[in-house]
């Protein structure tokens, strides 16, 4: 989200130069022309989110936390570990033993 609160898109344009060039802008400048933003250059952005995400990485509890979650969120969405997570407890049948 940007300051009016509205999600960034990537967007490309030609600059007069003819040179294409790649940046962020909200849905609501771009769009709705609404919002007085203008566009951030797409290696500014993106080098400020790679220092936040290396800010947040270099913080080991906050590691922990996210791997946690991303662990429950990928045992809730996964069919497969769903399927295979009641095995261990299930009754063992169906071979005599004498
Ligand atoms: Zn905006």
């Amino acid at each position: 989200m940007w300051g009016c609160g509205s999600y960034l898109f990537g967007w490309n344009g030609c600059s007069h130069t003819g040179k294409r060039y790649f940046y962020y802008k909200c849905k609501k400048a771009c769009c709705d022309k609404t919002c007085k933003t203008s566009g951030i250059e797409k290696g500014i952005l993106e080098g400020i989110v790679l220092d936040c995400i290396h800010d947040f990485l270099s913080d080991s509890s906050s590691v922990e936390e996210a791997s946690a979650k991303l662990y429950e969120e990928q045992k809730r969405e996964s069919p497969i570990g769903r399927a295979s997570a009641p095995r261990g407890n299930r009754p063992r049948r169906g071979w005599p033993t004498s």
